[in-house]
């Protein structure tokens, strides 16, 4: 399994990779360990060293819903 190669300074990932709802690990598993990881928002903005980025803004771009957060 590989893993995005921001991974480590990416505050949305060490902010919530020890999730383990479905929709979690399945968000995780899709970008961060996945095919997408070239898709995600988050990792264009990192590959352009843009460097203020909300921790809560999701892969796809979105602020990070309140009842998405709450799941574990
Ligand atoms: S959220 Fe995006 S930038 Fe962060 S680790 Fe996952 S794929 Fe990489």
């Amino acid at each position: 399994m590989q893993t995005c190669e921001f991974f480590r300074r990416c505050e949305f990932y060490n902010k919530f990779s020890q999730k383990n709802s479905v929709a979690w690990r399945g968000l995780f598993d899709t970008y961060c360990h996945g095919r997408l990881v070239g898709h995600c928002e988050r990792f264009k903005l990192y590959s352009a060293e843009t460097r203020s980025i909300s921790d809560e803004m999701m892969p796809n771009g979105q602020d990070l819903p309140p009842a998405f957060k709450l799941l574990q």
